[in-house]
């Protein structure tokens, strides 16, 4: 008997978009590069959100690598002493032969710009040459602040931000409300 599987993948295209250039709007580059952020953004988002819970003190953060079109890497926070998830998308793109220098990281966080259990993300990426590296939210977290976009910017590294900002507030909402108090008081 032949047995058919139908493998249903949702891919982040298949969404519908949130603006629709095509229907009366303005078609231009900067729209649909926006569509595609938003795509790659959500992948980062949904690998991030599976690891909520079992990060220790560090965010939930997922992180996409991509390169000419193509998903390069991914990856999200280990457990407290394991990589962030900037670390571990360059990982996997390094360990199936793929170079970084080029591409388009999304990450949900701004990268790390300090030396905690690991060390700072930021510089990781700089030294691995991305072409842009696109940020949902800044890390709130007093040693970050946008020192870590500032630090990437600096070493001509182009830095988009905001992306999917609202939807990984959510996301992130644990970390963002340890550093801003007034939010859940009273
Ligand atoms: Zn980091």
């Amino acid at each position: 008997m032949l047995t058919v599987l139908t493998v249903l993948t949702v891919t982040p295209v298949a969404l519908a978009p949130r603006r629709q250039p095509w229907l009366g709007g303005r078609f231009d580059g900067s729209a649909m590069m926006s569509f595609y952020d938003e795509s790659y953004m959500l992948r980062a988002l949904e690998l991030g959100r599976a690891v909520a819970g079992n990060t220790g003190d560090n965010p939930p953060v997922g992180c996409v690598i991509v390169r000419e079109g193509t998903q390069i890497g991914q990856g999200a926070t280990q457990p407290p002493g394991g990589f962030h998830a900037e670390a571990m998308a360059v990982r996997e793109a390094e360990a199936a032969g793929q170079a970084v220098a080029g591409s388009d990281v999304y990450v949900t966080l701004e990268p790390c710009a300090f030396t905690g259990r690991t060390p700072p993300c930021s510089r990781l990426l700089v030294e691995k040459r991305p072409r842009r590296v696109i940020v949902g939210i800044r890390d709130p977290h007093p040693q970050v602040r946008g020192a870590g976009i500032a630090e990437m910017r600096e070493a001509g590294i182009e830095v988009v931000e905001g992306v999917m900002a609202d939807d990984l507030r959510r996301v992130l909402a644990g970390w963002l409300a340890r550093f801003e108090p007034s939010r859940h008081t009273g």
